[in-house]
């Protein structure tokens, strides 16, 4: 099915995982697999059921291979049509039916869909809607994809990590290792899946390798290095130990880019500006190019820190970040994947390194030598060497207050933006869930974490 079909699973206690599903999530077919009732009644309560019923549309079917009384009744209780039906195996009976009387789910329907900003959130939207078979407009008012925030050669693909469980912690874990299968499966050469060494070389950064280790030390995320082992794998000498993540990597933004808009289904409209987004009275979302309005199933804000010229949202700011691109050298050009501390270096990129990034609130898109200067300070962190500045780029991230980014409906008009410093790894999550809200499908998100994803939050 070429991708068309995920396969979402939830794991964790019944009583807090299905009220975690949101109501988006409207199931069509539910196979109630819970072990025999008396040894399991957690499963089978009505409590449990209902829920069950909640989240399902008028022509969700269910079947359970119990014919238990208990079962029977609490799925009645709870809303269903229960029929006793003939077993399988060694069962007589089995429990089959229908939900009842909820919405009614809409059919799958091809869509025609405006992206504003072709930046790594506005391709990884597109890439995902094109694959569900919806027509994408891509719309940049640059002359190609990729030159705001993605600008960069590479962006580093790797999570931050907390020990405590909030939806922040769970957000960014979650992102990173959907990022990462996700790349994996686009099977592109601009994605490097090399590890990222996340180096420990101050007080804060041990304090948080301590708290990290302390809740997991299964080595399936992050594996912990002393200097030395760390320096024999990254091919160079290193100052600091810390924690590897295998998962992570990096991608080369322009080529990613381009590869994710390569679809049939995706017009890329390059060198337009788009002035205006709006829901009219009559429920028709428009878009204004030069003066002329356009009409779209769904329009989609992707335009990083510029969104706030679009769309009135607060709780969000522009922060310039400049990163250096350094002269290779014998000492570190074998450097074998990224290593960040206070900032980071890449490994070799075409002939030179990527040594990021400053973090201010200056307007000037003009690279500056006070912020090389500055990328060079944190870069003492990393490694003792010398090192020769030939060059740099300025990007402009969308920080929000809460560090999550925006994403989701305000008024009819949904907004993908936010992605702050680990767009690479935020984006290919919040570009599945906007797609599921477009279609109303099973949403990889719990309800929690989407809440607190909500555009509209801060307003
Ligand atoms: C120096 C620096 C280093 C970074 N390093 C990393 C890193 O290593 N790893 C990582 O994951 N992230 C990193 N980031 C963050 C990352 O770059 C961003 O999170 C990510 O690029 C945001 O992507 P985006 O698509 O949301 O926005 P953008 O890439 O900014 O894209 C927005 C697009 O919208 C277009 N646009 C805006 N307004 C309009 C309009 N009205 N009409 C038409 N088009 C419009 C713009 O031209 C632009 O192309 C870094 C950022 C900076 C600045």
């Amino acid at each position: 099915m070429d991708g068309r079909i995920s396969l979402t699973l939830i794991l964790g206690e019944i009583e807090e995982t299905i009220s975690s599903l949101n109501n988006n999530n409207l199931i069509d077919a539910w196979y109630l697999d819970g072990f025999s009732p008396n040894k399991n009644p957690e499963m089978w309560t009505e409590d449990i059921l209902r829920l069950v019923n909640k989240f399902s549309h008028q022509e969700t079917t269910f079947s359970t291979y119990t014919s238990a009384r208990l079962v029977k009744d609490n799925l009645k209780n709870s809303g269903f049509e229960v029929h006793k039906s003939q077993g399988f195996g060694n069962k007589r009976h089995m429990l089959i039916g229908t939900s009842g009387t909820n919405q009614k789910k809409e059919r799958e329907s091809t869509k025609k869909i405006a992206i504003i900003g072709a930046g790594i959130a506005g391709c990884c939207l597109a890439y995902k809607l094109a694959k569900r078979g919806h027509t994408v407009d891509i719309y940049d008012k640059s002359n190609s994809a990729s030159t705001g925030a993605t600008g960069n050669k590479i962006l580093v693909t790797y999570p931050r990590l907390s020990a405590h469980d909030s939806s922040y912690a769970r957000f960014c874990l979650h992102s990173f290792l959907y990022a990462s299968r996700f790349y994996d499966q686009l099977k592109t050469s601009a994605w490097i899946k090399s590890g990222v060494f996340l180096m420990s070389h101050d007080s804060a950064s041990k304090k948080r390798e301590t708290s990290l280790l302390s809740a997991r030390q299964d080595n399936l995320i992050f594996e912990q290095f002393d200097s030395h082992e760390i320096s024999s794998k990254a091919g160079i000498k290193l100052n600091n130990g810390g924690l590897f993540f295998p998962h992570g990597g990096y991608i080369l933004s322009e080529e990613i880019c381009k590869d994710l808009l390569e679809h049939q289904k995706i017009n890329q409209i390059f060198s337009t500006k788009i002035t205006k987004v709006k829901v009219t009275k009559e429920n028709k979302t428009l878009i204004t190019v030069n003066s002329k309005d356009h009409e779209y199933t769904h329009v989609c804000i992707c335009s990083g820190a510029e969104s706030t010229d679009l769309i009135q949202i607060n709780g969000v700011n522009p922060k310039r970040g400049q990163v250096s691109y350094i002269e290779s050298s014998s000492e570190y050009k074998d450097l074998n994947f990224p290593v960040c501390a206070g900032g980071y270096l890449s490994p070799l990129i075409e002939d030179i390194h990527v040594l990021g990034s400053s973090y201010s609130n200056n307007k000037s898109e003009e690279v500056i030598e006070e912020e090389h200067l500055e990328n060079i300070k944190k870069l003492e962190d990393i490694f003792s060497f010398k090192v020769n500045v030939l060059g740099g780029n300025v990007g402009f991230r969308a920080v929000t207050k809460d560090r999550l980014p925006l994403v989701g409906a305000i008024e009819g008009i949904y907004l993908n933006a936010g992605h702050g410093s680990r767009g690479s790894t935020s984006a290919p999550i919040c570009a599945e869930f906007i797609s599921d809200h477009i279609d109303k499908t099973p949403t990889s998100i719990d309800q929690e974490v989407s809440l607190a994803l909500r555009a509209d939050r801060f307003n």
